[in-house]
């Protein structure tokens, strides 16, 4: 391959600015491709090089030229001048027309620019060589004087052959050498977006016309090969250009088609080695690549694994028992204008949203780069690929033309082909009908007249979704009767809130589950603790069966309300607190009604969320003292505000860091948002201010301090604690409790007890640290499991440090979890803390629990492998000690039905850990 040194000149006075500093990212993010920018000292744009005018903006502000190698020079004076209106330009050329370097191509008035443009800089920029790499020939900052050589670069002659490929049937491909190969589509998801996006992507790298023809059966077929971007799917040997998106996976080409790959341009062989490739590989899905070897196996049988009834099967997040229609989650369109008058300026709204679309999806794509998340990244790549689709783009330019808006231009044009994918048989087709409804939402948003409401016919429903944020969820949790996710995991914030608002919820089954359709499905929560399933077609027999089974499920639960209010003594004497997580006020009296011993958890980022703005001092304080006005004298651990990793807040606007949830979070952001943390500070010792003593002579309004790693933070939140309480003339500190969340944390808990008023073990995050296993990644959602013999060790750890010295509760997830919950208890903590659906039935198994036996076992527990061997363990010891459930509960065993007993023992002998037997008789000093 040959190369030319190749020049540009300046093609005005100026300052010379690196392009990653112009203050567009369009330019700056290099999205237009390379180049340049000056910060202009004259008054005139003069043409960098010789070549020939292709196109000048209607509004003047900017020119392209084409040099003599078919470079094509995007010149743009000013940053928004599209805004003028071509107030201010004079153009001197016009489009067709042929120019020497140095020629004056348009006059601009610099001080009406400055005046109302965002900025003079004017960008050079390579439209069509984006993998050239220019050198600049003038130091940044430096005054370049016009006509002064600029740029260099090396134009291969697979360079030069690009630049002549952006205009369709262009001599240089003409020319060029032509090639053609066969290929099996070998990915079991057909030809979908992702591997579309490769082969436009190939297409660019070697600079060539790529085009897939489907063969059909007959091999040998003749076929015509018209390289351009007609694409042609109505005959048997329908073609499309790897330029256009919609028109590959328009071929709905499956598993085992044939096609014929063919390239013409300077690199073509290269071109079709690459994409017969690729069309071969298996592994072209990216989803299935990216999983760890050592988890694929065990995510794929807990993802896409059907059950034998022809079901989905998810990990269980929440318990239950529901039949209903699924609904797949998705936010209406937004409301935008229908038609407009001016075409021209349709065109250039449609072309800046596009633009702005895709530099989100480029950051977007950075930022699971970043992560890590490669699948993710090739999800928007494939997302950016239909945005530059000039199929797409032609019919709603199409649509403008003929008077629409450019908001409804494109909503039309995408209507079409959401819709022709959706009516096929093809059901992999079907779902990437689900991109390009996001996509057609993206752009929409842009020229929306008012916000868009959530989708209808939500009510009674199973709702279907890759993910949703808890804000999402809060949104539609009260109408749904169930929630399916083919992401997430057990501990992840919206396992949290299904849990505590009761709503069976199954999570990690994978992307199968989002091209599920059913208009009577059964979602079955229950399952052995770990696994669910959702029947999609269950048959009468089925139904009446389900009809049945809850029926016994709802005598099951009244049995168990009916003692929920009663204290928990387990078999061998123990007393322990069952106490409640919430988020609201409204939670506080759901907690109160089901029997909860006090509030272990409010988690007060909730109040946070789902706003534009943070709530203020008065609103945080009526919202907390209600929460202690519902509970009664019983006791509220309120834990400060936890914003971080996957709890972003809108008018909080963190620095983008790779992993958000080792970065600034919990007590490490307060430091840093003073005002936000002393706000809330001031809100809970007004809302504590005067409240009584609770029976443990702590007071009633506690503070917890979440994500703390070492006693210097306690001690800082404490101080800070007091001067607030000394500017508010505030005598008594409310109980500062530590949350025990961070691994160090666990191991220095004798320094933290020594300070802290009480410790509450939050096994969520102490997991998914000790571990290093994101509770967010479904993958692994299986084997972040507390009952990893090194988590329990953390934990007894803590429970050894704390002991006499305060009382230690739990509030992660592990809490509620029927194996989990009986080992922690048997440990020794003080309280168990659940969401509030769960108070009853955990109390009804705490009550059958010995706990001082399972205690007994604790060393061989520990010493056992992984976490799978602990459940196991756990699960054939409660099974061979299970006792028959008692009168009322029907003969059956819940989901909290463990069971563990062994000769009793005398009250209090059976704690291992800290304090004495008796919760309420721990601790009885708050410390200031
Ligand atoms: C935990 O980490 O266990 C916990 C209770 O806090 P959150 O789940 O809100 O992070
Ligand atoms: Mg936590």
């Amino acid at each position: 391959m040959s190369s030319t040194l190749r020049f540009l000149r300046a093609p005005m006075r100026g300052v010379v600015v690196p392009l990653t500093e112009v203050p567009d990212p369009v330019f700056a993010e290099g999205a237009m491709g390379p180049g340049i920018a000056i910060d202009p000292l004259g008054e005139t744009l003069h043409a960098p090089c010789n070549g020939e005018i292709i196109q000048c903006a209607r509004t003047a502000h900017a020119i392209t030229l084409r040099d003599d190698a078919n470079h094509e020079w995007l010149l743009h004076i000013g940053l928004d001048t599209v805004d003028l209106d071509g107030d201010g330009f004079e153009l001197l050329v016009a489009t067709g027309e042929r120019v020497s370097a140095g020629d004056p191509l348009c006059r601009f008035d610099a001080d009406r620019l400055a005046q109302r443009a965002k900025a003079l800089v004017t960008p050079i920029v390579l439209t069509n060589g984006p993998d050239t790499t220019l050198e600049a020939l003038v130091a940044p900052g430096t005054i370049v004087e016009m006509g002064e050589d600029l740029l260099q670069w090396q134009a291969t002659s697979a360079a030069v052959a690009t630049a002549g490929l952006d205009d369709a049937g262009s001599e240089a491909s003409a020319n060029g050498e032509f090639a053609s190969g066969e290929a099996v589509i070998a990915s079991a998801s057909g030809l979908h977006a992702r591997p579309a996006a490769r082969l436009r992507a190939i297409a660019r790298q070697h600079a060539v016309e790529l085009t897939l023809i489907r063969t059909g059966e007959d091999q040998s077929a003749e076929i015509d090969i018209d390289i351009g971007n007609d694409n042609d799917n109505d005959n048997d040997n329908a073609k499309a250009s790897a330029a256009s998106l919609s028109a590959l996976l328009n071929l709905g080409l499956v598993q085992g088609d044939r096609v014929r790959v063919v390239a013409r341009g300077s690199s073509a062989q290269a071109a079709v080695d690459a994409a017969t490739t690729l069309l071969e590989t298996a592994e072209a899905d990216a989803t299935q690549r990216d999983v760890p070897p050592q988890s694929q196996a065990e995510g794929q049988r807990q993802a896409s694994r059907t059950s034998g009834g022809g079901g989905l099967t998810g990990l269980v997040a929440s318990a239950g028992l529901v039949v209903g229609p699924l609904v797949r989650y998705e936010m209406a369109l937004p409301p935008v204008p229908d038609s407009a008058a001016d075409t021209e300026q349709e065109r250039e709204a449609l072309t800046s949203a596009l633009r702005d679309v895709d530099t989100t999806l480029v950051q977007a794509m950075q930022a699971a780069q970043a992560g890590g998340q490669q699948a993710e990244a090739e999800i928007f790549e494939a997302h950016r690929a239909w945005l530059d689709d000039p199929d797409l783009r032609g019919a709603a330019e199409a649509e403008i033309d003929n008077g629409r808006s450019a908001g409804r231009a494109w909503f039309l044009a995408l209507e079409r082909e959401i819709q022709r994918l959706r009516d096929g048989d093809n059901a992999l087709l079907a779902a990437r009908a689900d991109d390009l409804r996001d996509l057609q939402r993206q752009v929409m948003q842009l020229f929306a007249t008012e916000a868009a409401a959530i989708i209808s016919g939500l009510d009674g429903a199973i709702l279907v979704a890759r993910e949703l944020t808890p804000s999402q969820f809060v949104a539609v949790a009260d109408r749904i009767a169930g929630l399916c996710l083919a992401s997430g995991g057990l501990t992840s914030h919206v396992s949290i809130l299904a849990r505590a608002r009761g709503l069976p919820c199954l999570v990690a089954m994978g992307d199968g589950l989002l091209e599920a359709r059913s208009d009577n499905a059964c979602l079955d929560s229950r399952g052995d603790g770990r696994h669910g399933v959702l029947e999609l077609a269950p048959d009468a027999q089925r139904l009446a069966a389900i009809d049945a089974e809850q029926v016994r499920q709802r005598r099951q639960t009244e049995s168990e309300r009916a003692a929920a209010f009663e204290p928990v003594t387990t078999l061998d004497g123990r007393r322990l607190h069952v106490a409640a997580n919430i988020a609201t006020r409204a939670e506080a009296r759901s907690a109160a009604r089901s029997g909860a011993d006090g509030v272990g958890l409010m988690r007060s980022e909730f109040l946070f969320l789902e706003r534009q703005t943070a709530p203020t001092l008065a609103e945080q304080q009526a919202e907390y003292r209600a929460a202690v006005e519902a509970m009664d004298g019983k006791p509220v651990v309120v834990r400060l505000l936890d914003i971080g990793a996957d709890k972003q807040l809108p008018y909080l606007r963190l620095p983008a860091t790779p992993n958000p949830a080792l970065g600034e979070r919990g007590v490490r952001l307060w430091q840093t948002q003073p005002a936000l943390f002393e706000t809330q500070l001031d809100a809970l010792l007004e809302a504590g201010r005067d409240l009584p003593l609770c029976e443990d002579g702590l007071t009633a309004l506690r503070l917890m301090v979440p994500m703390v790693a070492d006693v210097g933070e306690l001690r800082w939140v404490r101080q800070r604690l007091a001067s607030r309480a000394a500017s508010l003339g505030i005598e008594r500190l409310p109980a500062l409790g530590v949350m025990i969340e961070v691994p160090t944390a666990a191991l220095c808990a004798d320094d933290l007890a020594r300070e802290a008023d009480f410790l509450s073990i939050g096994t969520n995050d102490l997991t998914q640290y000790a571990l290093a296993m994101d509770r967010e990644v479904a993958s692994l959602a299986l084997r972040s499991d507390v009952l990893h013999p090194g988590v329990l060790r953390l934990i007894a750890s803590c429970l050894d440090g704390a002991s006499g010295q305060c009382p230690v509760a739990v509030c992660g997830a592990a809490a509620g979890d029927p194996l989990a919950g009986a080992l922690l208890a048997a440990m020794g903590v003080d309280e168990l803390s659940v969401e509030p659906g769960r108070i009853a039935a955990v109390k009804a198994g705490l009550r059958r629990l010995d706990a001082g036996a399972l205690a007994a076992r604790l060393p061989s527990l520990l010493a056992l492998a992984d976490a799978a061997a602990v459940r196991q363990a756990l699960q054939e010891l409660s099974g061979s000690l299970l006792e028959e459930a008692p009168a009322g509960d029907d003969g059956v065993t819940g989901a909290s039905g463990q069971r563990v007993e062994a000769a009793h023992s005398s009250p209090g002998e059976a704690k291992p850990g800290t304090g004495s037997a008796d919760p309420d008789a721990s601790h009885t000093t708050t410390r200031s």
